[in-house]
């Protein structure tokens, strides 16, 4: 397996780790390799050199101690570079009361998993600059992106003999796209009779995870949503510091803490290496080790039970002990039993998605205008009068104008703050063949006299609208 320490605690976290799983009689070769700060530091952009990802296309499981990401213009995460470039699509999040952690919600009962997506929304990471002072990122969110995660989750709450799917959007609000996960969800939940579906608005769902936390057993939810629902019922149960996660992919899984790389007290012997066993706790179970698994899970629930040499920011006052003694503790608990029963774990079964490019063609499709996006310091009416006047001849009319999606143009009673970007909806007077034809002299005419920097096409698939309409149009 590749183990990756990374920057910070996270050479003393992989460390203790290994011991464990060593002392555990888990059999594992491991391959160390690089990520992270030292390696954006020798101008590799993506922080992780070409030996790191040829080790993990190699061994397909990765144990990962966080990276550290640049802060500001210029670098990608490398976190989020290993999670794109081997797809590894899905983030399980388990978060599940643990055993001397005190917590405002301790004796809940609270046990569940937070599934999120992990490659798409808005962490495709599409950014552009549409005006010196506004900013977009393009939120994409596909049907085999959201088919893949949905039944990911599915067959992790049958592989832990769970019941209930919670799949958690902003459906109401993004139609389209976190609109896609919950319809899929709605598609494919026939197939799996034995689970108990459901679907929840995001917010509601923050709110019921503080409210009623018990009520939850495997959470679903598209990638930003799923972040931040993610860290709040970790919150629930001791924080980032005790919360483990996966990354799965077709080809490869990685395995590691949700917790970042903790510079203040790093090379103290002070980091918690709980989340990080958690993380490896997962591997094992993941690649079929579950006697291995159940062994280091028990002997870390024990330590966590008698709360005697814990690490200090878990421990009852003044009994904080360090990363070394912590992990002598735990492997001296090898082979105990807590009063915490395990679940009865099956492997994961995943169907794996075709090779090749996804692509399912409409039956119909009809292109019936353009939305096109202009910088301009104008006022509505007048930006409309020099439109028309741009696009006469064009076989396109302009309907309306939007400003950061309210139309502003057939005025309506209100006044939004206008900023310098406007999209400007045209449509195809008459329905053509040669639609393309029509948009192209439509902009040749608009950029003689305008600022454009983005255009969408407006189209119908099998008579259905594929765009929405700004707040105030008809
Ligand atoms: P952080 O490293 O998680 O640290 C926040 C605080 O949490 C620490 O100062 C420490 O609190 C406590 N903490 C975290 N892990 C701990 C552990 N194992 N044992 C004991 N205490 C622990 O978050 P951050 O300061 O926001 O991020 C630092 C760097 O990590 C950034 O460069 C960030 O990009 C990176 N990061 C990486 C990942 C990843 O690789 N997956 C994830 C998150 C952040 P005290 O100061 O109270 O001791």
């Amino acid at each position: 397996m590749t183990a990756i320490p990374g920057d910070g605690i996270g050479p003393e976290v992989m460390k203790a780790v290994q011991r464990i799983l060593a002392a555990a009689g888990a059999e594992i070769d491991w391959e160390e390799a690089e990520a992270g700060a030292e390696v954006f530091k020798r101008g590799i952009a993506t922080g992780a050199p070409q030996e790191t990802l040829d080790s993990i296309a190699r061994n397909g499981i990765v144990l990962k101690g966080p990276l550290e990401t640049p802060v500001g213009y210029g670098e990608k995460s490398a976190n989020v570079t290993l999670r794109k470039f081997f797809e590894l699509y899905g983030n399980i999040r388990p978060v599940r009361e643990l055993p001397g952690i005190k917590t405002p919600f301790s004796g809940r009962g609270i046990d569940m998993v937070i599934v999120r997506e992990n490659v798409e929304d808005l962490y495709t990471g599409i950014e552009h600059m549409q005006t010196a002072g506004a900013a977009q990122c393009l939120k994409l969110i596909t049907e085999p992106g959201s088919e893949r995660i949905l039944r990911l989750a599915a067959a992790l709450t049958q592989a832990e003999g769970r019941k209930k799917l919670t799949c958690a959007t902003k459906a109401n609000i993004m139609k389209f796209t976190e609109g896609m996960m919950k319809r899929v969800f709605e598609r494919i939940m026939p197939d799996y009779p034995d689970l108990e579906p459901s679907h929840m608005i995001i917010d509601n769902c923050a709110h019921q995870m503080v409210i009623a936390p018990e009520q939850f057993d495997v959470v679903v939810s598209t990638n930003m949503n799923g972040d931040i629902i993610s860290d709040l019922a970790a919150g629930l149960v001791g924080g980032l510091g005790v919360a483990p996660s996966s990354n799965i992919g077709d080809h490869a899984a990685m395995f590691e803490a949700v917790h970042g790389s903790a510079p203040q007290i790093a090379g103290k012997d002070l980091a918690n290496p709980t989340a990080l066993l958690l993380s490896a706790i997962m591997m094992l179970r993941h690649i079929g080790d579950f006697a291995a698994a159940e062994k280091v899970e028990q002997a870390l629930l024990v330590t966590l039970e008698e709360a005697r040499n814990l690490t200090g920011d878990i421990a009852p006052k003044g009994t904080g002990v360090g990363t070394t003694a912590y992990t002598d503790q735990v492997i001296a608990n090898l082979g105990r039993t807590s009063g915490f029963a395990s679940r009865a774990y099956q492997p994961l079964t995943l169907p794996q998605w075709p090779e090749g490019v996804w692509h399912h063609p409409p039956q119909t499709r009809e292109v019936t205008g353009v939305d096109v996006f202009i910088e301009t310091g104008a006022e509505p009416p007048a930006l409309a009068a020099s439109l028309q006047t741009a696009v006469a001849g064009s076989g396109l009319t302009l309907k309306m104008i939007e400003n950061r999606g309210v139309q502003v143009w057939p005025a309506h009673s209100g006044r939004p703050f206008l900023v310098d970007l406007f999209r400007c909806r045209f449509m195809l007077e008459a329905p053509r063949d040669n639609a393309d034809a029509a948009i192209a002299q439509a902009l040749a005419g608009i950029g003689a006299g305008h600022h454009w920097m983005h255009v969408e096409k407006l189209q119908r698939f099998d008579g259905r609208d594929g765009y929405t309409k700004a707040q105030g149009e008809n």
